[in-house]
């Protein structure tokens, strides 16, 4: 088995529902999507290191993807039930398998960046504007990177849609 199957293997064991490899990649953050992320849309903005401006410009943040052509791709999808789910009890869940997956099966990594929806969850509450105590496993944002996750699905081959009974939540672990 190679580093790569490997790699998924373990994304499956932490309990995603699909991972996929993805080498050659080339993505683009774009600005119609980090317009999403502003004071006046999501109580998150400038109160942790993963939202702007904590997470630097998107300038800043294409530069650091430039530096990675290949990573996983991560899926968690869940049988919802519209009037009784709770979107981030569910976003939370997803991004708890991350940090499993991120803490005891990238570490060997040379380098990674770890992108995904709803907040890092390493730290209760996080450290901003005090240093980040996990700089090179934090889980920043895929909005404030500006990335199209439908545009990752298609590249990976995987389901995504805005369901009314189904929730496709999605990471990126960018990997050197
Ligand atoms: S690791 Fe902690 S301090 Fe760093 S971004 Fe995540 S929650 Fe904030």
């Amino acid at each position: 088995m190679d580093k790569n199957d490997k790699t998924i293997n373990n994304a499956i064991s932490v309990g995603f529902t699909n991972a996929v490899w993805l080498e050659n990649l080339k993505i683009e953050c774009e600005p119609r999507l980090r317009e999403y992320c502003n004071p006046e849309g999501c109580p998150k903005h400038g109160n942790n290191w993963v939202c702007p401006p904590g997470s630097g410009s998107l300038k800043e943040c294409a530069e650091k993807v430039k530096e990675f052509s290949q990573g996983i791709l991560l899926q968690s999808i869940t049988d919802i039930n519209p009037s009784s789910v709770d979107y981030a009890v569910l976003n939370k869940k997803h991004n708890l398998r991350l940090q499993n997956f991120l803490e005891e099966h990238c570490k060997s990594f040379a380098k990674v960046l770890a992108l995904t929806s709803g907040g890092c969850v390493f730290c209760e509450v996080c450290a901003y504007p005090k240093p980040c105590v996990k700089p090179n496993l934090r889980m920043n944002s895929l909005s404030a990177y500006g990335i199209d996750v439908g545009k990752l699905c298609e590249a990976g081959k995987m389901e995504y849609a805005f369901r009314s009974d189904k929730l496709y939540l999605i990471a990126l672990v960018l990997i050197k």
